[in-house]
């Protein structure tokens, strides 16, 4: 192992720490439960006594990962207190195994923040990915979205403030604000499945927004169980599974003795032979990309970011309308 790469500062660091994300958002851990000890510990109990060569935590931690042997990792948990815009909020809570506890806008006052997306990802419809966005807008058609922005989301506070000062009900006051206005919640996961959630989101493929949360989270995981996090970015994060077809083609490339690989000389596959073989050319496409040489992603957290809970709570009350403390 590199030790160098993996020598992190303990989860203590960051412990009710909040980590800006965007403009107004945060990610805190405020608890946790366990390490990667406690990953090995429960995994003693189904593999118990003559299992001497895989004593070694790493060891052990990589190949459960390597084999979905997944239960042990639910023996760690994470409790973290976010804020982001509604909008990411709803992707979030698709993960279904989390414990999630909202604030409520029937009950509370909402801080009146809203998201603005910086120039850089103000960004053109995707032409090629329906979910995406690629190519930079005219610098005009950002300063006209910022000013629609503003009129819209100024309206919709004042009309916020209003009712309340109307004594109107709190959960019917609040039904325009926009999705672009910051939620906050506490959420409760466990390392199997905030793995699963960071598979899923810091990929290239999520919306930009959520990404950032997710890098965000990557980073405390690594400081929480950082020999999980080191085989969740081998085994899963940058590993990609070949299909039948794809091992197929392959195999007339390379041969494989003694542990060893080599190139079979003068071994081609056609575009014919792949389509042959099974592959449409889509999946030609894909398997270029999975043969593309993998990079080692970095969620390390710039720890000079770290603001206290009660900046973050002072700015939460500011943006509360006022009179209605
Ligand atoms: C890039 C991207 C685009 C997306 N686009 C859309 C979209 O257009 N529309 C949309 O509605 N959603 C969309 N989603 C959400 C997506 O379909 C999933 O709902 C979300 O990612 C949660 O994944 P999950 O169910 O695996 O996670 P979790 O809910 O955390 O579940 C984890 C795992 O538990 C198991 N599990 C949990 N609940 C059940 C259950 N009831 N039955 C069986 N197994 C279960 C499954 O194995 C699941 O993978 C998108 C997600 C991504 C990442």
């Amino acid at each position: 192992m590199d030790t160098k790469r993996y020598t992190v500062p303990a989860a203590e660091d960051i412990l009710g720490q909040y980590y800006p994300v965007l403009d107004h958002g945060f990610v805190s851990l405020v608890d946790y439960m366990g390490s990667d000890e406690s990953v090995e510990q429960a995994a003693r109990v189904s593999y118990g006594a003559g299992t001497r060569k895989m004593s070694q935590t790493r060891g052990l931690v990589r190949y459960l990962r390597r084999h979905r042997h997944t239960t042990p990792s639910e023996m760690v948990e994470f409790k973290f207190h976010c804020a982001m815009p509604m909008f990411v909020a709803r992707q979030w809570i698709r993960h279904r195994t989390a414990s999630v506890n909202e604030l409520s806008a029937r009950y509370s006052l909402m801080p009146l923040l809203f998201y603005r997306p910086e120039e850089e990802h103000f960004a053109l419809q995707s032409r090629s990915n329906k979910q995406g966005r690629e190519g930079d807008a005219r610098s005009e058609v950002y300063q006209e979205a910022i000013s629609r922005w503003e009129t819209m989301r100024t309206m919709a506070g004042e009309s916020y403030a209003w009712m309340l000062e109307e004594d109107v009900a709190r959960e019917i006051a609040r039904i325009d604000l926009p999705i672009s206005t910051y939620t906050q919640w506490y959420w409760k996961i466990d390392l199997h499945n905030l793995l699963h959630f960071l598979s899923l989101r810091v990929d290239q493929r999520a919306q930009w927004e959520i990404q950032e949360f997710a890098r965000a989270i990557a980073g405390m995981v690594k400081r929480v169980a950082p020999l999980s996090y080191e085989a969740w970015v081998d085994y899963d994060l940058e590993s990609r599974p070949l299909t039948r077809a794809e091992r197929e083609v392959l195999s007339r490339l390379v041969e494989s003795e003694d542990g060893e690989l080599a190139a079979r000389s003068g071994a081609t596959v056609s575009a014919d032979e792949m389509r042959e073989a099974g592959l449409s050319p889509r999946e030609s496409h894909e398997l270029s990309e999975k043969l593309l040489a993998p990079e080692r992603p970095d969620f390390e957290l710039d720890l000079t970011r770290m603001r206290s809970a009660e900046v973050v709570a002072a700015e939460m009350y500011e943006a509360v309308p006022s009179d209605f403390d």
